[in-house]
Formats: structure tokens, sequence, C-alpha cells
């Protein structure tokens, strides 16, 4: 097996993915699904290739919940953990949960996203772009 670009896991530990490649920019979502996915602020997501995703334990762990047509949120049945979404428009790339992956990560963020969302609580403090569309 070749050595991970990043290791992943669920908070229970029983989901363990291997990223074999590096990640794209991440990505902050404010959207209304996002924020009710995480019970937080915002979701921070990276595109990977879904060739690069290897389950190497608790695939009989994952669930998925189509939250839009043909947009599969993918997460731990156990603990519910959310690890990555998947679309069948472009079902090539998968969209990962940044926060599930073990140790430093390269990449980072580029924008915001979905800004007219925004959870009233939170403040955005940096100088990234905003958008209120994906
Ligand atoms: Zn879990
Ligand atoms: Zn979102």
């Amino acid at each position: 097996m070749n050595e991970p670009t990043y290791t992943a896991s669920c908070l229970c530990g029983d989901v363990r993915l291997h990223l074999l490649a590096e990640l794209g920019d991440i990505d902050i979502c404010h959207c209304a699904m996002c924020r009710k996915a995480t019970g937080s602020a915002f979701a921070s997501n990276a595109p990977i290739a879904a060739s690069a995703v290897s389950v190497v334990a608790g695939a009989e762990r994952l669930a998925s919940y189509e939250s839009s047509p043909g947009h599969e949120r993918v997460f731990c049945r156990r603990c519910g953990s959310p690890l990555f979404s998947r679309t069948t428009a472009n079902p090539g790339v998968l969209r990962i949960r940044v926060g599930v992956i073990d140790g430093p990560v390269a990449s980072r963020p580029t924008a915001h996203y979905f800004v007219g969302s925004k959870a009233s609580w939170w403040s955005i403090h940096d100088g990234l772009p905003r958008y209120d569309t994906e």
C-alpha cells in the first residue's frame, strides 16, 4: 500500500481513511446545510480525487444522506462525524471535511461561500474573498 499523504478518522475511530494525494484549496462554507451537518458555524471542505481516497477501516459504518438532489453527505453511522461529500454531477471528486484529517494539513482556506447564510453569532475576521454562492 502506498504511504498516504494524510490519514483521516471519525470521532469514534471506527472509520479510517487514507488520502493518497494532496488536497485542493479549503473552502469555508457557511450555507445552512453545512451548519446543520456540522453543528458549527461553517464547514471546512477541500476537494480530492475520489480515486485517491481509500477507506481502510470501517466501510460498514459509512452512511450517507442526500441533502440535495445528487449531493450526498457521507458520515459515520456510529459517531456521526461528517467525512466527505460526493455528487453525481462530478463523481470523480470528493469533498473532504478537513477537520477529520489527522495531523498538519498543507492546504489553507481561500474563500468564504454562502456568507448570506452565515451564523449571526460568527464574525469573519480574515481578508479572504466572500461569496454569496458556491
Ligand atoms: Zn465514527
Ligand atoms: Zn455548504
